[in-house]
């Protein structure tokens, strides 16, 4: 079986692994545009930490996401998964109640660790404390990426793939005189443009995120205040997000880095360096769940879409059951399934 792959992010990865282990021929297509993958931080994060609550079928991603990167840790021969706690800063004393009784919660117990640890005098200003999220972490997109591109070789096309050159008139669908069997669009925000799919309620969400030096601050955890500081290594902290429900472009702006740096300014004590600012839109959904599923007329194209906030956590558990549902003829839960908007 032969199937064709458009988009290479964190949809396009964890759909290809997938189908590759059903011993399927996958070739990938995705243009160099920067993408919602290409700018995340890779929070792998099962909580929701402005309420304390969990976020959506939290520990089944999250389980699942883990053995899946590692697995593919051993086949791409490298290391994506960096397991930092994140660090919940206190603003005011009811946080830290509304954290303990948070930590008895059966959807949180596994990650929110109850002992609440003391006011921190230096680099990062956490006067009321903070308190910890265990068994979370980081995953390095940009090496994924990289180390699986490699590893498709000239399966991995580079090119902006063209609507108008699919031939759909055939029994297998011909793209640029090259049959297939079945074509996955996991093309996150730019779902929009695609003539098949494009109607689907995708809002987008942009999101600006600085690069920032700061050599006195350890690599050793994810602060969250009012914003996140993620360690990169080297000295190299990610700091971000913002959300933007108007614009839909990747241009950073003025006022987004100022606004960034004015929420790194409360929290950091010490000097940094401006790296690098950057934005990219989140596949955000109107119902706040992903984009699954078969077109109603041509069933050889498949969407996998709306991986919204936290793409990291849900593409690999989410891969499994598009993949299942094309190969197998499994049924997709509801939630997921596009039939939902029909
Ligand atoms: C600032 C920011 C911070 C984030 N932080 C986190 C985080 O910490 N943790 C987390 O889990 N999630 C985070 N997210 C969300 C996460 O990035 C997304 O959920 C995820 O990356 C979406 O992946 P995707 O593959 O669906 O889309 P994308 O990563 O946008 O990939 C789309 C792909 O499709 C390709 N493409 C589109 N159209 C075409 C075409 N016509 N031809 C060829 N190629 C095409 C693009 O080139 C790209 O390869 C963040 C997002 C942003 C913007």
């Amino acid at each position: 079986m032969r199937c064709l792959i458009v988009g290479s992010g964190l949809a396009g990865i964890s759909l290809a692994a997938h189908l590759s282990a059903r011993q399927v021929d996958v070739e990938v297509i995705a243009s160099d545009q920067p993408s919602a993958s290409g700018v995340s931080a890779g929070i792998l994060n099962p909580t929701v930490l402005k309420r304390y609550t969990a976020a959506w079928n939290n520990t089944a991603f999250m389980d699942y996401a883990l053995l899946f990167y590692r697995q593919l840790e051993v086949q791409l021969k490298a290391t994506f998964i960096d397991p930092l706690p994140i660090h919940r800063i206190f603003s005011t004393p009811s946080e830290a109640n509304e954290w303990t009784v948070a930590t008895d919660h059966p959807s949180l117990a596994p990650y929110l660790e109850p002992s609440l640890q003391q006011a921190v005098l230096f680099p990062i200003h956490a006067p009321m404390g903070y308190g910890q999220v265990l068994n979370v972490g980081r995953l390095n997109i940009k090496s994924l990426i990289d180390h699986h591109t490699q590893f498709l070789g000239n399966k991995h096309r580079v090119a902006h793939f063209d609507y108008d050159q699919l031939n759909l008139s055939l029994e297998r669908p011909e793209y640029q005189g090259v049959g297939y069997d079945h074509l996955f669009f996991c093309e996150g925000a730019q779902l929009k443009n695609n003539p098949w799919f494009g109607q689907l309620p995708l809002v987008g969400t942009k999101g600006e995120m600085l690069v920032i030096r700061c050599a006195e601050l350890p690599q050793t955890a994810i602060w969250k205040g009012p914003v996140f500081i993620v360690p990169l290594g080297e000295g190299i902290f990610w700091v971000g997000a913002s959300f933007d429900w108007e614009e839909k472009n990747n241009v950073p702006t003025d006022n987004g880095r100022f606004l960034l740096e004015k929420k790194l300014k409360q929290m950091l004590k010490v000097p940094y360096t401006l790296v690098d600012h950057l934005a990219g839109v989140r596949p955000t959904v109107i119902d706040r769940r992903p984009l699954l599923g078969t077109h109603s007329t041509h069933k050889r194209l498949h969407v996998f879409n709306g991986l919204g906030t936290r793409g990291g956590m849900m593409a690999p558990l989410l891969a499994q059951w598009m993949s299942r549902a094309v190969l197998d003829g499994a049924p997709l839960p509801n939630e997921v399934s596009i039939d939902r908007f029909a």
